[in-house]
């Protein structure tokens, strides 16, 4: 049997992948996205979508998001070790989503766009130099550029790095969803504790049916992190083994500084495109993912005259010029000598609009 050729084949249907795709398709080029999950597909995650994902959303599908996948909150309660620092509300809303929906969502509209989709279909082998892909299932896909979307344990940056990430950088993170009605008062509050963990903190996201708590740090700084959230979860009156507890690698702030080799580039996850300090993703997934897609199409035409990683990088650069910022400033709030600092600086009204808004 031939192998199926496309201009992209995108690896990877989360935000970054869907961005990716939606992109090349939009442009009139040629892509497959293959992922080894059917969808809807869950992910463990907050949910959280700042104004940045709201953005960066709109921005890269060119209308606004699905109104109903979406609740929001403008009301936040900020922690340290469990005592009570300051509160938040509005004028800006938090929103929030499940993965299950919000990723399905964004794939339909890369697949309407003109995507072909390979899904419950995961990725055996990459042979760059034949420009191949062979799937578990046996069939080959080749391509002229490849997009690596395939989230912080990236078979594709292993193919090109030797590995996804960097261990001793990296941040690790536990949590459980909480129906609603075992915790009847938190209505829309959500509440973030920045000493959960080290070099990292605790949330508690309202969604719609349920409420997420986790908390998530370095790595290597929490070897206890799982007795860490059992104390988080005891602080609301819950006891933690009650509930589907799960945890992932978040790459936070561990970025590679070219994003990919010749005609194969790496987004979102896989590119390390997550704040260093709130571990948030995915507006920098769906940018990376959408810069990306750009490049390829850009370079595919006749008249680029550059290749596609070159263009790529210079979005690249502006897309995570805020993680760079962030890798400085979380050396301020992190460590234990300047934590009380931060504490007392962060009740300070002016002091805690300039942190959360930058005015
Ligand atoms: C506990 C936790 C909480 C978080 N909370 C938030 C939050 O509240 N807000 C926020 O903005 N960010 C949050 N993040 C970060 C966010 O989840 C990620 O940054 C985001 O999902 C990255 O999107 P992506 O498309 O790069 O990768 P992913 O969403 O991970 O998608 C990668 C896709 O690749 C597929 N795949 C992987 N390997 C293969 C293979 N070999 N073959 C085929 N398919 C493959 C997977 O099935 C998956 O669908 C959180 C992360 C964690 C771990």
């Amino acid at each position: 049997m031939s192998a199926e050729r496309y201009d992209a084949v995108v690896i990877g249907g989360g935000p970054a992948g869907s961005a990716a795709a939606y992109t090349l398709a939009a442009a009139g080029k040629t892509v497959c996205l293959i992922d080894k999950s059917e969808f809807p597909r869950d992910k463990l995650c907050g949910g959280g979508l700042t104004f940045r994902s709201k953005r960066a959303f709109e921005q890269v599908f060119k209308r606004q998001w699905k109104a109903e996948l979406i609740n929001s909150s403008q009301n936040v309660s900020f922690f340290s070790h469990g005592r009570f620092l300051a509160s938040y509300k509005g004028p800006g809303k938090i929103y929030f989503t499940t993965r299950l929906s919000f990723d399905h969502y964004l794939l339909s509209l890369a697949q309407a766009a003109g995507a072909t989709l390979k899904l419950g279909n995961a990725v055996g082998t990459i042979d760059i130099e034949r420009q191949s892909i062979t799937l578990r299932s046996g069939d080959e896909v080749t391509f002229s550029f490849l997009i690596g979307a395939d989230g912080v344990n990236s078979l594709v940056a292993k193919t090109l790095f030797g590995r996804s990430f960097d261990p001793t950088t990296i941040a690790f993170a536990l949590e459980a969803e909480v129906p609603r009605d075992r915790l009847p008062q938190q209505g829309d509050l959500v509440e973030i504790d920045f000493s959960a963990a080290r070099w990292g903190y605790g949330w508690v996201f309202p969604k719609q049916n349920s409420i997420t708590i986790g908390i998530g740090g370095i790595h290597r700084l929490n070897p206890d992190l799982r007795n860490r959230l059992d104390r988080y979860f005891r602080r609301k009156g819950l006891d933690s083994r009650e509930f589907k507890v799960k945890g992932q690698h978040l790459p936070s702030g561990d970025y590679p500084v070219i994003p990919g080799r010749s005609n194969v580039l790496l987004c979102g996850d896989a590119a390390g495109a997550v704040d260093p300090i709130s571990g948030e993703g995915i507006p920098f997934a769906m940018q990376t993912g959408a810069a990306a897609g750009m490049a390829v199409a850009t370079a595919l035409s006749r008249t680029a005259g550059r290749g596609a990683l070159e263009i790529y990088c210079e979005d690249y650069r502006n897309v995570i010029a805020p993680l760079r910022k962030g890798k400085f400033w979380r050396c301020l709030i992190y460590p234990r000598l300047l934590e009380r600092l931060f504490a007392w600086a962060f009740r300070c009204e002016p002091i805690r609009k300039w942190i959360l808004t930058g005015d």
